[in-house]
């Protein structure tokens, strides 16, 4: 089956088309500042493998708009893959929150997309522009079957201890304040394609322990227990655990008060504050790029070190955390921008954990080969396996949807 995986931005839509049978992508594409300005400067960014990329500049007001050039585009006779939209079968979006009623893909109906609609109150950037793609996909493509697949949904087995935060209960019960945690997608793909790896070295599902490190412009972290999720470190929104590109990550609550009453900044400033001005850019001053930061910090800029030491120390305080919540630990992934391409980060964020079996190779951490199955980087005489695994989000999202639909 032909399986159009969709993931809309406030001003962006992303897309790439599978072949579901051989899990082979077909095409992929950006298509850019879409509604900026009207959508007067947005781009399409359009990526066959193998084949020079197209970009086409055209006026996108909207994403329905977007979505018909992306469309015409994936079957137009020179850039085009499908000589006709009958050709995909379904269409896979990616939904940002999915609260505590969707803990698996679901085919969308109107009752599906009115549950996105109330859960943008929890995901008001995240949301309502999946929806817009939800949306104009049904317009365009009537009668093709539309998937919706949740970031929070892994997650959704977390035990109570790891999801209440200790406050008053009626909390969780009236406002559904607990946490969620994201990225769920993206920890699912990695701890499959490790757990594969662990199977064949002789520890079967159920006794299989994994923390995943999905390390990005965003950043979190899971306790994976035979396949389930137990713990992550983002919680109500994407703000909460690892130090991040601009946000901060874990923090006394009582500093947003503080913030409130020494600064005088409003609950939205404070939260612009946190979300975008902090994390690697606001400690470092420099960016919120880890390649920026440590080409400061090793031109001896102070500030851009002690970034890379909050980032990859609390990386280590949570593998520790999670192998105490694990009771063991089998494997140690890395994935996303940094986790994939950072040997650094990746040497210092396990540093002095020998004690619980962890040891990386030098050897094989800097020189990595990019394999779609990962690559083992630990010392093989030491009993916890530390893998490095591409993510795919948007394939494990084509596998829900084709599985789904099938
Ligand atoms: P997103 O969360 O937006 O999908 P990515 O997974 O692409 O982000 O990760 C972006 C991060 O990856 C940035 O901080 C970037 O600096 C970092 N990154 C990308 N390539 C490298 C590299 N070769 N070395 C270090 N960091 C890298």
């Amino acid at each position: 089956m032909i399986v159009l995986v969709v993931n809309c931005g406030s001003s962006s839509l992303k897309y790439e088309l599978f072949d579901s049978e051989t899990e082979t992508s077909l095409v992929s594409g950006l298509a850019d500042r879409v509604g900026i300005n009207g959508g007067a400067e947005a781009v399409l960014e359009h990526q066959v493998p193998g084949r020079v990329e197209i970009e086409k500049q055209q006026p996108m007001p909207d994403h329905g708009v977007a979505l018909d050039l992306v469309l015409a585009t994936l079957t137009d006779a020179e850039s085009g893959v499908i000589s006709h939209l009958d050709e995909i079968g379904a269409v896979g979006h990616r939904v940002v929150h999915g609260g505590e009623r969707f803990s698996e893909a679901v085919l969308i109906d109107g009752e599906v997309i009115a549950t996105i609609e109330q859960m943008a109150e929890l995901a008001p950037l995240h949301n309502p522009a999946n929806l817009m793609g939800i949306r104009a996909c049904i317009r365009r493509l009537p009668g093709v079957a539309q998937v919706a697949v949740f970031d929070t949904a892994f997650h959704q087995t977390m035990p109570p201890q790891a999801f209440l935060y200790g406050l008053p209960y009626e909390m969780y019960v009236e406002h559904g304040i607990r946490r969620y945690g994201f990225h769920g997608t993206s920890h699912r793909y990695v701890s499959l394609v490790a757990s594969r790896r662990l199977a064949e070295a002789g520890i079967e599902l159920p006794d299989q322990k994994i923390v995943t490190a999905h390390l990005g412009n965003g950043c979190s972290m899971a306790a994976v227990a035979g396949g389930t999720s137990i713990d992550t470190t983002m919680g109500l929104t994407p703000l909460e655990g690892l130090l991040m590109g601009t946000r901060c990550g874990d923090l006394d609550p009582a500093i947003v008060p503080y913030l409130h009453e020494k600064l005088g900044l409003t609950p939205k400033e404070a939260d612009t504050l946190l979300n975008n001005k902090c994390g690697l850019l606001g400690v470092s001053g420099v960016s919120s790029d880890m390649r920026d930061v440590k080409a400061a910090a090793a031109a001896g800029d102070i500030r851009a070190q002690a970034a890379i030491e909050i980032f990859c120390y609390r990386v280590r305080k949570y593998v520790g955390s999670y192998s105490a919540a694990l009771g063991g630990l089998n494997a140690v992934v890395f994935t996303a921008g940094i986790g994939e391409n950072d040997p650094l980060v990746r040497e210092r964020s396990l540093e002095g954990l020998g004690y619980l079996g962890i040891a990386v190779d030098p050897e094989k951490n800097n020189n990595l080969a990019n394999e779609r199955d990962g690559v083992d980087i630990s010392c093989s005489d030491q009993p916890v396996r530390v893998y490095v695994i591409p993510t795919d989000e948007e394939l494990m999202i084509a596998r829900d949807t084709a599985e789904l639909v099938s």
